[in-house]
Order: structure tokens, then C-alpha cells, then sequence
């Protein structure tokens, strides 16, 4: 028997981003004991990046808005392949999650007469984003843990998962090992949450930082819950292209949504030139109706920049393809601009945008004040994760919940900007509460030794191989391969070959090797992070060809077209019985009639 420090909680919560934070001081206020794990220091998560805002129907800024226009919106923006009882839920219950986090010490920028201020973002009808200038993570955050440190919840930072123990058909706890000295954990918990965020790390350009490897997707799958929706990965159409060392990150729509525009190298704003059908009615027809938009004119539509994020980055990458791209291979983000409509532009950039001022003027020695920005499509979100229901956010594996960017269903085929920070609100609360429920119900029940056991050698097997390759050559070749074969553009032979390179990455990742010790050793960490992006990786490719159409984030060359046969469920995959994975058809369920009729109001 390995030697193993144990822990015991009625509910573990994997990750301590919105999400994870939420559900645990849910889980806690409802009187079981929560263990918080989290693989950096605690409030270093992705959410505390989050910039732009969280959406929630409050309609202070207009009172036309309301959660059915919000229900709405999301639908249409996740092109109705979404889970609607999750979007419903969302909608109506972000509001309440919003002004809770205010009366936890939340500081919302205000309006004039004193309520929380609203911002335009894409895809949202009305101005919708709850917002702390460009830095609404870091508050979030902030506020989370402040609440969450009273709430008696034992944090584990710096500790990943690497492994989920089921028995008896339910979850039955986790393995981890801790980075400062390279211990293994066995927690043992009636419930688990993962909030495990994204997959960013899967490809090359990514706004997404070191820890988003798919961990729990790929930890999901493998103890026996479902996957839903993996091709749909989001392509955020605003990172940074310039200079190298710092392409991919984001570049916040909050740009767009305070009047930047964009432009491409003959001075054209190619937004204009091609507006979907299905948004057309919503959409400005002249940049001067976009700008009252913009500034609040309520009888203006929204200007063509704020239409929904996959169509803006097939855009860009249809203006740099076609020879009209800025010098490094992207377009150009202006919000200098408006120094034409108002006084004092500057001071009023840097105020509305502090952290995109400070970014471009530190990394690309640019003072966005005065000149145009250059950005590009940058990988920024999965829509497709752990499929759970709608109410519970319960996996298909009793005890297994999910919740944030590492569930599936409510963003559908494309998520609109600031719904994630409202999602791991909703759900991250109503996580911890079904999770809570869940471990009152049922008694603990130990992993099995034998698995234990076996899952801890596995872990500590990449020692044992000093002489095998470099886990950070595999990484590497992966990314590369993913941003290639199955980025923006896909095709079934690039899709293709990229399974087949797969099953070569596979076969060097299961043989790479490791030197040193167990303390603070970032090649063994890469070694195991590499089985869960090849997973996830697998995921994504696999449901990528099956979906031989065009539908929010996932774009198909070779079917450039939404087709109405594949509107109608959502692709799925189990654990195959062979360690792999089997792709399925799940039907959606029909809209209720009452919000049919409201899709129909809303058109
Ligand atoms: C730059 C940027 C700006 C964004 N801006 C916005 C915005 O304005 N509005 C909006 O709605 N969305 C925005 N998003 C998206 C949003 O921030 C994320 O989708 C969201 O924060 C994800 O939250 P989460 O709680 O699901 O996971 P995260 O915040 O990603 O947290 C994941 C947690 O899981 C932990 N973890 C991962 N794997 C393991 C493991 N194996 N073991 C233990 N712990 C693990 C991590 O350490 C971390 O604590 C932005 C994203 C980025 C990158």
C-alpha cells in the first residue's frame, strides 16, 4: 500500500473558481462538512480573469429587459441546441444571484441614480452586464472568498485530482496529489462537485491560462458520467495577435461594447457586410445608429461588432484569409474613435477599460487612447462539457455534479459574453445545494484499496520511465495539432487526420518520462495534465466529425451550412468499453409551450 494522507467530507468540491467557490459555501450553509480543492492558491482561478461583466436581467439601464428577453437571447445566440431548463433557470434566477453577491460586499460600477450599471455585450438585446470596469472576475472572486472563509469550508490549495473513485454505481471519492511536495490524497466524500473550468490548454492561441487542461471533463468521463456538446468550443474573436509572447490573450468585448470598432487593413468596418438573418432586425444599418446604440439611444439596434461571437471570428478570419488583415495576421479593434463623439475620450477609455489600457500599453507598447489594437480569433470557452440535469446539475453518475464552464447545456452551440459568470452563480449555488442534499442521503462509501492503489502507482509511473520523452514535446505537438485540424475552420479530412495523430500523441504520452523528485515538479504535472487534454481532445474531434454542419462555434468548411436534422439533439459521449469513448444522439426535449410562445414573441 502506497503511503496516503486521507481525507473525509460529506461534499468535495473540485476547483475554486465561481463555480467551485459558490457550490462550497452553499454546500456549507447547508450544515455538511466541504472539502475545496483547487490546483493553484486559492483566488487564482480563471474566473478572476473575467473582465467584461456578468449578465443578469436587472434592467436598470433599460427596463425593457427582463429573464424571457434574456432566455431568449441565449437560445438564439446557443442556436436552440442549448438545455432550455437550464436557460430558464439562468435567466430567471441570475438577477437574484447578482444582488446577493452585492450584499456580500460586492462593488458594482453604478448608474447616476445609485444602481448597479449595465453594459452592452454581444448577442444580448438589451445593456445587460452587471460590471466592475474591465476587472469583474477579480471582484467576484474577491467577494466569494471573503463570504466563503466563514463558512468553516477546508481548502486544499495547490493539490490536483487526478483520478475519481466510484462504487456501487455512485461516487465514492478522488486521488490528488499536492505540487509543493509531490504527496498523494485520497478524499473520500459522499458527493462531488467538479467546477473544474475549461479545455483552452488543448490548443495553441488561447486566452485560457496553465491549468485549463480539461481535468474535469476527462475525470468525468472516466469514472462513468457523459460528455455532451464537445464540439462546440468557443473562438473568442478578440485576443491579442502582437507581439508573439503574448498572442491569445483576450482582448474583452467590453471594447466593442463601450463603441470600439473594427476595421480591417483597407479601413472598411467589415462588420456591415455580412449581418445573419436571423439577427438582421436587431442589427444597426449605419455606423451612426450603432454609435447612438452604443450611448444608450434606446430607439438605435445594436451595431454589428456586438453580433454573437462565432460569426465575429469567422468574419475576421474570412478578412486576413482574404488578404485584407492587419500586419501580424489579425484585424483592427478601434475605440480611439470616439475622441470624434466625445471630450475627454481618453480619460474615458482608460476609466471604462483600465486593464485593456494597462495590457496593450505593457505588452505590445500600445496607448489604445490613440491607436487601433490588433486582435484575432483566440480559443476562449467550451460550451460542450459533463452533460447534467437541468435542476440538479447531477451528472448521469449518482453524486457526480458539475457546475461552470466544466458542465454542458446551458450555452448550447455558442455562449454569449457575461452568461458564464452568471452561470457559475446559478449553478454553482444550485450544485452545492443538490450536492449537500445527495450526501445527507446516502452513507459513505470507501474507494476500493485495490483501485486505489493501482490509480496512485499509475501516477508515480511517469518516474519510473527517466529516460522517456518529454512530456512538454507531446503537449506542444498536441496544441499545434489541435489549432490546426480542429480549430475555427474544420474539415473532415483535417478532422481526420487529427484523430490519427491523436492515437500517435496517445501512444508517445503513455511513455513519457521524468527526472528529479516529487516537490514542485512541473514536468511530472504535465505528464498527468496530458491524459485528461487528450481526452478532452479525442472529445472534441470525434463529435467535430460527427456534426457535418455549421452551428455556433463549430464551423465546418466542407458543410458551411446550419442543418435543421442536426438542430434536434445533442451529441454525446459515453465510456466505451474499451477505455475509449462511444459518440451517442441524445434528443433535446421539446420546448415547454410557454416558452415557445416566448421564442416566438422575441424573434
Ligand atoms: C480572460 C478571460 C476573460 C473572461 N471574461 C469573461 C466575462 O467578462 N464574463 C463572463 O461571463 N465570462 C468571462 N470569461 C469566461 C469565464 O471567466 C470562465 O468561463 C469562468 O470563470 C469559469 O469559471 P469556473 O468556476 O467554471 O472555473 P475556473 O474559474 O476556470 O476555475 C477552475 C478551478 O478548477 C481548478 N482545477 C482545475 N483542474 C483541477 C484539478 N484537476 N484538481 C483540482 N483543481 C482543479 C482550478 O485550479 C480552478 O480553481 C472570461 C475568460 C477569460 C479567460
Amino acid at each position: 500500500m502506497l503511503e496516503l494522507q486521507t481525507f473525509d467530507h460529506d461534499v468535495l468540491v473540485i476547483g475554486a473558481g465561481g463555480a467551485g467557490l459558490r457550490a462550497a459555501i452553499e454546500a456549507a450553509a447547508r450544515g455538511v462538512s466541504v472539502g475545496l480543492v483547487c490546483k493553484s492558491l486559492l483566488g487564482k482561478a480563471h474566473t478572476v480573469m473575467a473582465e467584461g461583466g456578468v449578465a443578469a436581467a436587472l434592467g436598470n439601464v433599460d427596463d425593457r429587459d427582463n429573464w424571457r428577453v434574456h432566455f431568449t437571447d441565449t437560445l438564439r445566440g446557443g442556436q436552440y441546441v442549448n438545455n432550455w431548463r437550464m436557460a430558464e433557470l439562468h435567466a430567471r434566477e441570475s438577477p437574484e444571484r447578482v444582488r446577493e453577491l452585492e450584499a456580500w460586499g460586492a462593488l458594482f460600477d453604478r448608474t447616476e441614480d445609485g444602481r448597479i450599471l449595465q453594459r452592452n455585450f454581444g448577442g444580448h438585446r438589451y445593456p445587460r452586464l452587471a460590471h466592475v470596469g474591465d476587472r469583474t472576475g477579480l471582484e467576484m472572486i474577491r467577494t466569494l472568498q471573503d463570504h466563503g472563509i466563514h463558512q468553516g469550508i477546508d481548502v486544499h490549495m495547490e493539490v490536483t485530482v487526478v483520478t475519481l473513485f466510484s462504487r456501487e454505481g455512485r461516487i465514492a471519492g478522488a486521488l490528488a496529489y499536492d505540487r509543493e511536495r509531490g504527496r498523494l490524497r485520497l478524499f473520500r466524500a459522499r458527493a462531488v462537485v467538479i467546477a473544474t473550468g475549461g479545455v483552452g490548454r488543448a490548443f495553441k492561441i488561447t486566452s485560457n491560462s496553465w491549468e485549463y487542461t480539461g481535468d474535469g471533463q476527462s475525470l468525468a468521463l472516466q469514472a462513468g458520467a457523459v460528455l455532451q456538446d464537445m464540439e462546440f468550443v468557443q473562438f473568442h474573436p478578440t485576443g491579442m495577435v502582437w507581439p508573439p509572447s503574448v498572442r491569445g490573450i483576450l482582448v474583452t468585448e467590453g471594447v466593442r461594447g463601450e463603441g470600439g470598432v473594427l476595421k480591417n487593413s483597407e479601413g472598411r468596418r467589415f462588420m456591415f457586410e455580412d449581418i445573419p438573418e436571423n439577427y438582421r432586425a436587431q442589427t444597426a444599418d449605419t455606423p451612426e445608429e450603432g454609435w447612438r446604440y452604443v450611448t444608450g439611444d434606446k430607439d438605435a439596434r445594436r451595431p454589428p461588432e456586438l453580433l454573437t461571437r462565432d460569426h465575429v471570428a469567422r468574419c475576421i478570419v474570412r478578412e486576413v484569409r482574404e488578404g485584407r488583415g492587419s500586419p501580424h495576421g489579425g484585424v483592427f479593434l478601434d475605440i480611439a474613435w470616439i475622441k470624434e463623439k466625445i471630450p475627454r475620450a481618453a480619460e474615458h477609455i482608460r476609466k471604462k477599460l483600465p486593464s485593456m489600457y494597462h495590457q496593450f500599453k505593457q505588452l505590445a507598447g500600445i496607448d489604445i487612447t490613440t491607436t487601433p489594437m490588433e486582435v484575432g480569433p483566440t480559443t476562449h470557452y467550451i460550451m460542450g462539457g459533463i452533460r447534467v440535469d437541468g435542476d440538479s446539475q447531477m451528472s448521469t453518475l449518482p453524486g457526480l455534479f458539475a457546475a461552470g464552464e466544466a458542465a454542458a447545456g446551458l450555452h448550447g452551440a455558442n455562449r454569449l459574453g457575461g452568461n458564464s459568470l452568471s452561470d457559475l452563480l446559478v449553478f454553482g449555488k444550485r450544485a452545492g445545494e443538490f450536492a449537500a442534499e445527495f450526501a445527507r442521503g446516502h452513507p459513505a462509501l470507501p474507494p476500493d484499496g485495490g483501485e486505489v492503489n493501482e490509480a496512485a502507482r499509475d501516477a508515480l509511473a511517469p518516474f519510473d520511465r527517466s529516460n522517456g520523452e518529454s512530456p512538454y514535446a507531446v503537449q506542444h505537438d498536441l496544441q499545434d495539432l489541435m489549432q490546426t485540424q480542429a480549430g475555427i475552420v474544420r474539415t473532415e479530412s483535417d478532422l481526420l487526420q487529427a484523430l490519427e495523430g491523436l492515437v500517435q500523441l496517445r501512444r508517445r504520452a503513455a511513455a513519457v518520462g521524468v527526472t528529479g523528485n516529487r516537490e514542485f515538479n512541473p514536468g511530472w504535472h504535465t505528464a498527468l495534465d496530458l491524459r485528461h487534454l487528450l481526452t478532452v481532445s479525442e472529445a472534441i474531434v470525434t463529435a467535430a466529425l460527427a456534426r457535418k454542419e455549421s452551428r455556433g462555434g463549430h464551423f465546418r468548411e466542407d458543410f458551411p451550412e446550419k442543418r435543421t436534422e442536426f438542430g434536434g439533439f445533442n451529441f454525446v459521449l459515453r465510456p466505451g468499453a474499451d477505455g475509449g469513448m462511444e459518440l451517442d444522439r441524445e434528443p433535446i426535449p421539446p420546448l415547454r409551450e410557454d416558452l415557445k410562445q416566448l421564442v416566438e414573441e422575441f424573434k
